[in-house]
């Protein structure tokens, strides 16, 4: 709703009847001296006298059906209260009466004119002060005055000013508030003086006229504000749906505002507090003199506002509000002239945006519609709005962060992705050696594991892995062996989760997929395969509840498997990169993409319990289905922990080296734990690595076999994966074969500890093929994976 410019008079055509009928009681206007008014007196007085009966009858009695004015928007006080000043000086056998307005910001009072369209025309204005006229003492000490002898009383050398009365009664409209809001003088040119009774109806009708004023006014400011408020709340609200331009924000806000006070111009300020010198600089945002309300505020970068004589630069210097009627008068501040339209700059409401800090900005309104000053209602409706810059310039300075650290984080980005720029000479190797190479004799079996010293085969067997399950069509080469490259010099040096550990699954992924081939399409297979080299991605060698206890970034960035998030986001960086996928319909890239992240996601532990909660059921009942895609889904959860675990699961000199290593690096995260104050679990503490064996076999138990065993139910020849686990077939190849879980037992023997108190709560190898999902979680949570 628009409110109405406060100018406009609801009552004007009830306000004209009265006027025609008291024409003779204009005053003239301020440049006629005392003598010629006092010429004059007599002729209006002549005047009076034709008209006193139908003016008799207008002063007399107040219309009460005008008090409705009450109810509305813009309650015209003034002329109420003329009104009433003409009835009391009816009722109190006056001569006439004077009613002066207040004006708090001039320090002056008004004599009101009953033309309240027009005032200014003839606006009369004499300055509250002690003594010199008897109104403007009045409202100086907002005390009744009584006068008995106009013309000799000593402290009042004009009188009254306008006429020469005999005796007076000068009466102040106080509001509850102290505020002297009018004062209304009653005068006899005759002798006869006011009595008491007279005295005290016009001190009653002052009294309840100033609390009317003062209720009037506060509800029309309540309804503005309310107003206000609820605008600019609706306009937020669209801005937190859709994270709305500082610019759109600062248009739509300051239309507002303006439209609300009446003010010709707006202009915002945000202070600079990056930038770190004495000089206080600023953004800032005008509109100019435009009054369309779709007028963008044109964005002026930094103007120092320690230099600026103008009332912002005041008023950022002092953190004090401002409202100033003139200020091209005023001394303080240099005279501003729009230079194309001539228009000067007058009135302007000026207030800082703070917050616990200080001044963080600053915003004006400039010269109001109706040309007058801004009032003390405006006052009000503008700190409503001030209230919400806080809020905007809050928003600003968060919306230049996140600007800063996008940036930043492309800069990081580039400089990443120089630093993973495989070498030329292992480009060059890697172009001319694959398909040349030649895999190791036991390469496609199950034992097979990549040793200390072949280390450097490791990007040609991946090649020839990748070509044998999917890189065969529609792959660029170069951009494989990029990605290869990349990819496993973005593996840290850890003693366990390091390229040498990718590499590990990515070879037992490819044999099952080589050996089972028909069940997944290109897509899954690519995902398997690629989700499988990048699953551990800039590992650091902690595990997810290490994150969390040190409050790693990581940690606040995803809610949950915030490693598994962590190499997601890296392989999708690299992948996204390297252009590996370039070449395939945009359809199959995102397929591609969004497989790989639940691959990935599926190597937290937790996340398997879930899936063989689920999925065990549905083996167990045989039925299991294909075509399911849900089904689909968990088993390849499935393969990403069984190729995840294929560590545990080489002949046993393998499998022991490779525990050792998670120890390594377990064990450096128990140090960690223990120098920032926590016990480490029992398998991450180095003074309890007597434990080792039994831990191994009942993370073999617990965790490996279950998995293996659902593997090995859907695809029957992934059973040597299971075998080499298991113990109980240790007969059928003698202790030379022996296999990794018995051989823990045989490792507890030779150190000589029955350490495993808790063998016999858990089902042996044979009874342990579908253990349920709620197996606790919590003890191996935090194995390899
Ligand atoms: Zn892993």
């Amino acid at each position: 709703m628009q409110p109405l410019p406060r100018n406009v008079k609801s009552t004007k055509s009830r306000l004209d009847t009265i006027n025609q009928t008291q024409s003779h009681l204009l005053v003239p206007s301020e440049k006629l001296d005392k003598v010629t008014r006092r010429v004059i007196a007599p002729y209006a007085q002549i005047e009076r006298k034709g008209l006193k009966e139908e003016e008799d009858k207008a002063g007399r009695y107040l219309d009460m059906s005008r008090f409705n004015v009450f109810l509305e928007d813009t309650v015209d006080l003034e002329s109420l209260l003329y009104e009433t000043a003409m009835v009391l000086k009816n009722v109190t056998d006056s001569t006439g009466v004077f009613v002066y307005i207040v004006d708090k910001l001039r320090n002056e009072i008004v004599l009101m004119h009953p033309d309240t369209v027009n005032p200014d025309r003839h606006e009369v204005n004499m300055t509250i002060r002690e003594g010199k006229t008897a109104a403007a003492h009045v409202a100086y000490t907002k005390e009744f005055l009584l006068l008995e002898d106009v013309q000799h009383d000593r402290r009042f050398s004009e009188g009254l000013r306008w006429i020469d009365a005999k005796v007076a009664l000068c009466m102040p409209v106080i509001k509850p508030d102290g505020d002297c809001y009018a004062v209304l003088e009653l005068y006899r040119t005759n002798p006869k003086i006011y009595d008491d009774n007279v005295v005290y109806t016009v001190l009653s009708v002052a009294c309840w006229a100033g609390a009317a004023v003062h209720q009037a006014q506060e509800r029309v400011t309540l309804q503005k504000t309310g107003h206000l408020n609820s605008e600019l709340r609706a306009l937020l609200q669209n801005y937190f749906c859709d994270l709305a331009s500082i610019d759109t924000m600062l248009t739509d806000m300051l239309a507002v505002v303006k439209s609300f006070i009446g003010a010709m111009r707006s202009s915002f300020y945000i202070i600079d507090k990056d930038h770190i010198s004495e000089m206080m600089q600023a953004d800032m945002w005008d509109d100019g003199w435009s009054s369309d309300r779709n007028t963008m505020p044109k964005k002026k970068l930094k103007v120092n506002l320690s230099l600026e004589q103008t009332p912002a630069g005041y008023v950022a210097r002092t953190g004090e509000s401002l409202n100033v009627r003139d200020a091209y008068k005023d001394p303080r501040f240099a005279k501003e002239i729009e230079p194309t339209t001539g228009t000067v700059v007058r009135s302007c409401l000026v207030s800082p945006i703070t917050d616990k800090n200080g001044v963080i900005g600053v915003v004006q309104l400039t010269n109001k519609t109706t040309a007058q000053p801004f009032d003390a209602d405006d006052e009000k409706v503008f700190a409503v709005f001030v209230s919400y810059c806080s809020l905007i310039v809050h928003f600003y300075n968060m919306q230049q962060k996140k600007i800063f650290h996008d940036n930043l984080n492309h800069v990081f980005c580039e400089l990443m992705s120089l630093h993973m720029k495989p070498c030329r000479h292992d480009m060059d190797d890697l172009l001319e050696s694959s398909g040349v190479i030649m895999p190791p004799i036991n390469f496609k079996s199950f034992d097979y594991h990549i040793s200390d010293s072949s280390k450097e085969d490791m990007p040609g067997l991946l090649c020839i892995m990748f070509t044998e399950t999917f890189t065969n069509r529609n792959f660029d080469r170069l951009a494989v062996a990029d990605f290869l490259l990349s990819t496993l010099c973005s593996y840290r040096q850890n003693p366990y989760h390091n390229a040498e550990h990718a590499f590990c699954f990515t070879h037992t992924m490819y044999l099952i997929l080589l050996n089972n081939p028909g069940y997944f399409d290109f897509n899954e297979t690519a995902a398997l395969m690629l989700a499988g080299l990048c699953h551990d991605l800039d590992h650091p060698g902690y595990n997810n509840n290490f994150l969390t206890l040190c409050k790693h970034p990581l940690a606040s960035m995803y809610r949950t498997s915030m490693l598994e998030n962590h190499h997601y986001f890296l392989a999708k960086k690299i992948i996204e990169d390297k252009k590996i996928l370039s070449r395939l319909p945009i359809s199959d890239q995102q397929r591609i993409l969004e497989e790989i992240k639940y691959n990935i996601l599926c190597t937290d532990l937790a996340v398997y319990f879930q899936i063989r909660a689920q999925l065990t059921p549905l083996l167990a009942e045989r039925v299991f289905d294909w075509t399911e895609n849900s089904h689909r889904r968990m088993l390849k959860g499935i393969l990403m922990t069984t190729s995840d675990l294929s560590g545990c699961c080489k002949p046993f000199g393998i499998a022991k080296a490779i525990a050792e290593s998670v120890y390594e690096e377990f064990y450096a995260q128990g140090d960690r734990e223990r120098a920032m104050g926590y016990t480490p679990l029992s398998m991450m503490d180095r003074r309890r690595s007597i434990n080792q064996p039994a831990e191994q076999i009942q993370f073999l138990s617990v965790v490996v076999l279950p998995c293996l065993l659902m593997l090995q139910n859907v695809f029957p020849n992934t059973s040597p994966l299971t075998d080499n686990c298991r113990s109980y077939n240790i007969f059928r190849y003698g202790p030379v074969q022996m296999k990794t879980q018995e051989a823990w037992h045989e490792e507890i023997e030779i150190r000589g500890h029955k350490l495993w108190r808790q063998q016999e709560s858990l089902p042996d190898g044979k009874n342990s093929r579908f253990l349920s999902g709620e197996t606790k979680s919590d003890t191996h949570e935090s194995s390899a994976n």
